[in-house]
């Protein structure tokens, strides 16, 4: 590691060129990203980058010295909640981000269970084993107990097996609309019943949905229930900085009351500065993204946005059209949404996506997790749907002769299986050895991923969390 602060200043150029240099390897918004990347174009990036500096400077720590803040949070909630349909009443709180929005939403739950339930000493929520990592992130910052439910051949939560899970002390009922991975939409109308039948409350995961499936039901597309017109729903998340195509850092939560909001929020005066209320995690917290998410909003108008949930539902039925022809290759789940997930019937799938890596496009290599085998996610936006045709000839290309799935070697499997066993053994184990082995040298990754993903596709998930801690820990050490 080098310090960037040097005893005289540098020039403006100097210093911004330095940052521009940093930013060339990253992954560029090219149309040649199929995950990470939502992107609605130049005049988009351009209107949120000249937004994003306007609001730079407004701290939403304070919406009465800065009521710009509470003037753009008020507005792009209002549309949020218009977009899924919330009834008079309804609030929402704008957040960093769609793990924020999700933390929220669980505090919102326990707190209120707490006021108004405090027989409930374990809260516990059902969460489908296909539900987003925050929600485990969630569970443990607060304290909250998860109850996974299982997921059918589609990947849609059993109905059933959250209703012979329900106990007393569950609080909060959890869907997705829709899920990451495959992109299904869990059975919202059932498990919004079931958790009012027992009087508890219900978050609908709209992060990666809650900006497009509106607008695909506006084309006439099917789309299943999962907003506020569902009975039985009291909460809902969607990130305006994946499909509201606004750069990092914007999320709303939505509340069905403001009784449920009020247990979202902390105040405290119990210290000697200013008293303070906040509605998120963060105190100081910049306008921003904010600013430029409302800017992208005004720009684009709901014309644009229906206008790309068309295109990027086309480019994916296209997509999984060729998925489903090409021999070798195999659609996990029919999508309800503009992202999937895919993987090989016998070929090695993560020498798969080196290929396509090889080949200049960014696909996500994901690990076999309880229903879920490995397989590669994609994650259709404006700007890729263009260049569908290309990576589909280049998708045909690369499943052919695919070497037999790989196992890691085996020294590598001892060190996972003395990881698994813990204690001593493990112990001894340093990332160095692990990263080595590996063919990771001073946090450069190697030119092909299949030997980490095999790796880690082939540990447990504990296993896995850990290496994870270890290799991210090495990247910033
Ligand atoms: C992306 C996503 C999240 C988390 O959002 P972040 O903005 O990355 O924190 C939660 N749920 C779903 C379904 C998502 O796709």
């Amino acid at each position: 590691m080098t310090s960037v602060f040097p005893e005289h200043g540098r020039s403006q150029e100097e210093v911004l060129a330095a940052l521009a240099d940093h930013r060339a390897k990253d992954l560029k918004s090219d149309g040649h990203a199929f995950a990470f990347v939502y992107d609605a174009g130049d005049d988009a990036r351009a209107i949120a980058r000249e937004a994003f500096v306007a609001s730079m400077g407004a701290n939403g720590l304070d919406p009465t010295a800065y009521p710009s803040t509470r003037k753009l949070e008020n507005g792009f909630i209002a549309t949020c909640l218009e977009l899924v349909r919330a009834p008079q009443g309804a609030v929402g709180t704008a957040t960093a981000g769609g793990t924020e929005s999700v933390i929220l939403a669980v505090k919102a739950a326990r707190d209120f269970f707490r006021k108004t339930r405090p027989e409930i000493t374990s809260p516990k929520m059902l969460l489908p084993e296909t539900a987003h990592a925050c929600f485990h992130k969630a569970a443990a910052y607060l304290g909250v107990e998860i109850v996974t439910v299982d997921v059918d051949e589609s990947f849609r939560a059993k109905v059933d097996d959250a209703r012979a899970k329900m106990t007393k002390d569950v609080i909060l009922v959890v869907g997705s609309a829709p899920s990451y991975a495959h992109g299904v939409v869990d059975p919202i109308p059932e498990l919004a019943t079931l958790a009012k039948e027992h009087g508890v409350l219900m978050h609908v995961d709209a992060c990666v949905g809650g900006w497009v499936l509106p607008f695909l039901r506006e084309n006439g597309i099917e789309v299943p229930p999962f907003d506020f017109t569902v009975d039985g729903v009291t909460s809902l998340s969607m990130d305006m900085h994946k499909y509201g195509f606004a750069p990092k850092g914007v999320s709303a939560v939505l509340m069905r009351d403001r009784a449920l909001r009020d247990a979202q929020y902390f105040a405290c005066a119990k210290w000697s500065g200013y008293s303070i209320v906040n509605s998120t995690t963060l105190g100081s917290k910049s306008a921003a993204a904010l600013g430029a998410a409302v800017a992208v909003l005004g720009h684009l108008g709901r014309a644009r946005y229906r206008e790309n949930a068309k295109k990027m539902w086309n480019a994916t039925e296209k997509l999984c059209a060729v998925v489903q022809t090409t021999p070798g290759l195999r659609l996990l789940a029919k999508p309800d949404m503009n992202l999937f997930a895919f993987t090989t019937t016998e070929g090695d799938v993560f020498e798969l996506a080196d290929r396509m890596t090889a080949r200049g496009w960014h696909v996500q290599a994901t690990y076999a997790f309880g229903a879920s085998p490995a397989h590669i996610h994609l994650t259709l936006d404006p700007g890729n749907s263009d260049n569908v045709d290309a990576f589909a000839a280049d998708l045909r290309a690369a499943a052919a002769d695919l070497p037999p799935t790989q196992q890691p070697p085996a020294q590598v499997l001892m060190l996972l299986d003395q990881l698994a066993k813990g204690g001593e053994g493990a112990a001894k184990i340093d990332s160095s050895m692990l990263l080595g082995a590996l063919g990771i040298v001073d946090g450069q990754m190697p030119s092909k991923s299949a030997p980490i993903h095999r790796l880690l596709n082939a540990a447990s998930p504990d296993v896995r969390e850990k290496l994870l801690v270890l290799f991210i820990g090495e990247l910033f050490s």
